[in-house]
C-alpha cells in the first residue's frame, strides 16, 4: 500500500496547484479527481481581482486585494502567500515551456468574443495585447461555421471602447473546411491547427486575406498543446501579430493550462487517479485517516497523513444544494447558508452587488482548515482550497483562478 503524505481531492486549478506545491515540498502526493473541473469551460487566464466594491474596476490586481472584506479567502491567505502562489505558478509555466505574462501590479484588459474588455492578471503569450493597444488598424479573423464567435460584433463593440475608438477595423473570414453540415467549435479548429497539413492550409488561406504587419484578433484556437508552436509559426509565416480573445466554452486556453499542470505533476511523481469519486471519509478524534472512492466495481480506501479538499463549488460537486440547506458531501463540514432560498439570489440581473449564493462555502482559518459555527477548527489535518471556500463571488469580482492558485498554495504550505 502506498504511504501518502497528502491526498488532494479535486483536479481543478486549486487541486492541481495544491498537488504541485505539496510535491515541491517533498511530500508523497496522490490526486483523486472525478473530472476536469471548470478549467476547460472557464478561461485559461488567471483573474486575481478585477472589480471591487460596487463593481468598480480595480486599478491593479494588487490594489484590488486591499479592498476585499474580512470573510474573503484572500484575507485569510494573506498577501505574501498570494504573491508566492503567483510566482510559483509562473515558474511552473516557464519550466514547462508555456510561460504566462503579467503580474499583480498591472491589470491586463483582454478582448472577449463579445467585443468587450475583461480585466485579468496572468495570460498566456497568445493573449498578449501590447501590439493590439498600439495598432492603428485591427483585423478580426473569423472561421466559417465557428460557433459563438462573431467578428462583426467584436469589431463594432471594440470601436466603442476607450483606447479603441480611433482604430480602424477590418473583418476577414477563412473557411477551415470543417463544417460538413454541423457547427464547428474552437476545439475543432485548434485540433486542425495542431496538424501539419491543417496548419499549412490555414496559413495559406490567411495569407490571402491578411496583410503582413497586421494585428489580428482571433478566437482561442492556436492549438491544444501547452506551447507556442502554432502562434510562433503563424506569426513568422504571415509576419503578423495574433491575439487570442477570451471566449465561451470549450476553453482551449484552459485545456492547455490543465494539460501543462498534469504534465508537471506526473513528471514530479504525483500519482493521479482520474475518474475517482471520493464518496466519504473516515474520521477519528478530529482527524481524517482515509477517504473512500466509490466506483461501479468496488470501493477503494486511500490513507494519508493530510487531505486537501479542492473539489469545487456547486458546479464542481464540492457543495450540494438541498431544499433546506447546503451540504459538503465528503466530510460533512458546516456550511452557513440562508434556509430561505429566496435569499440566495439577487434577482436584479445587472446588479452591482455579488450574488448571495456565490458567497456560500466553507469557512476556514488562515491555514485553510475548516471551521465550525463558533470558529473552532473541525478537522486538524484537512485543508480547503478553491471554489468551495466561503466569502467571494468570483464571477462578479473576477478572481476565480487567482483564489484557486492562492488557496491551493496556502493549503499545501499548511500541511
Ligand atoms: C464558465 C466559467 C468561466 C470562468 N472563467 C474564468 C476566467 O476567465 N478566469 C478566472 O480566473 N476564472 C474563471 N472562472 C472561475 C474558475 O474557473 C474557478 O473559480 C476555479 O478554476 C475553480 O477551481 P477549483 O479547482 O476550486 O474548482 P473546479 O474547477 O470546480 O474543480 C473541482 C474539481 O473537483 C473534482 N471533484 C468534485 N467532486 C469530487 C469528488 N467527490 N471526488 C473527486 N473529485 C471531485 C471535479 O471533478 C474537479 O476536478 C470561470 C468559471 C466558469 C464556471
Amino acid at each position: 500500500m502506498r504511504e501518502n503524505d497528502v491526498i488532494v481531492i479535486g483536479g481543478g486549478l486549486s487541486g492541481l496547484m495544491a498537488a504541485a506545491v505539496s510535491v515541491k515540498n517533498n511530500k508523497k502526493v496522490t490526486l483523486l479527481s472525478l473530472g476536469a473541473g471548470t478549467l476547460t469551460i472557464g478561461g485559461g487566464i488567471v483573474d486575481v481581482m478585477g472589480y471591487v466594491n460596487g463593481g468598480e474596476p480595480a486599478a491593479t490586481p494588487s490594489a484590488g486585494l486591499l479592498q476585499v472584506d474580512t470573510e474573503h479567502p484572500y484575507k485569510k491567505i494573506g498577501r505574501p502567500a498570494i504573491e508566492k502562489s503567483i510566482e510559483f505558478f509562473k515558474e511552473i509555466c516557464a519550466q514547462e515551456g508555456y510561460p504566462y505574462l503579467g503580474n499583480l501590479n498591472e491589470m491586463q484588459w483582454i478582448p472577449t468574443a463579445a467585443g468587450t474588455l475583461k480585466p485579468t492578471c496572468l495570460v498566456p503569450k497568445t493573449m498578449d495585447t501590447t501590439k493590439l493597444k498600439e495598432a492603428n488598424h485591427v483585423v478580426v479573423l473569423g472561421f466559417e461555421a465557428l460557433k459563438d464567435f462573431y467578428p462583426h460584433l467584436i469589431s463594432k463593440n471594440l470601436k466603442k471602447l476607450p483606447g479603441f475608438t480611433e482604430k480602424t477595423y477590418e473583418v476577414v473570414m477563412i473557411d477551415p473546411g470543417l463544417a460538413d453540415g454541423r457547427d464547428v467549435t474552437a476545439l475543432d479548429v485548434a485540433r486542425l491547427l495542431d496538424t501539419e497539413q491543417g496548419l499549412a492550409e490555414c496559413t495559406q488561406k490567411m495569407r490571402a486575406v491578411i496583410k503582413p504587419g497586421s494585428v489580428v484578433v482571433i478566437p482561442p484556437v492556436l492549438g491544444t498543446s501547452p506551447d507556442y508552436r502554432i502562434l510562433d509559426n503563424l506569426q513568422k509565416s504571415l509576419k503578423c501579430t495574433f491575439v487570442e480573445c477570451a471566449s465561451v466554452p470549450p476553453s482551449i486556453t484552459g485545456l492547455r493550462l490543465r494539460t501543462m499542470m498534469l504534465r508537471y505533476l506526473k513528471k514530479n511523481g504525483v500519482r493521479i487517479v482520474e475518474q475517482a469519486t471520493v464518496a466519504r471519509s473516515i474520521v477519528k478524534d478530529g482527524q481524517c485517516t482515509a477517504v473512500i472512492t466509490a466506483g461501479i466495481d468496488r470501493e477503494r480506501t486511500y490513507y494519508a497523513k493530510s487531505f486537501i479538499l479542492a473539489n469545487g463549488g456547486f458546479y464542481g460537486g464540492g457543495l450540494v444544494a438541498e431544499p433546506e440547506n447546503v451540504i459538503e458531501p465528503i466530510f460533512n463540514l458546516p456550511i452557513a447558508a440562508p434556509s430561505d432560498h429566496e435569499l440566495w439570489a439577487n434577482m436584479s440581473l445587472f446588479s452591482n452587488e455579488p450574488q448571495p449564493f456565490a458567497l456560500i462555502g466553507i469557512s476556514v482559518d488562515e491555514k485553510m482548515r475548516p471551521l465550525d459555527e463558533v470558529g473552532k477548527v473541525v478537522l486538524t489535518n484537512v485543508f480547503v482550497a478553491g471554489r468551495n471556500l466561503r466569502g467571494y463571488d468570483f464571477c462578479f469580482e473576477k478572481s476565480g483562478n487567482g483564489v484557486a492558485l492562492a488557496s491551493g498554495y496556502q493549503a499545501a504550505m499548511s500541511v
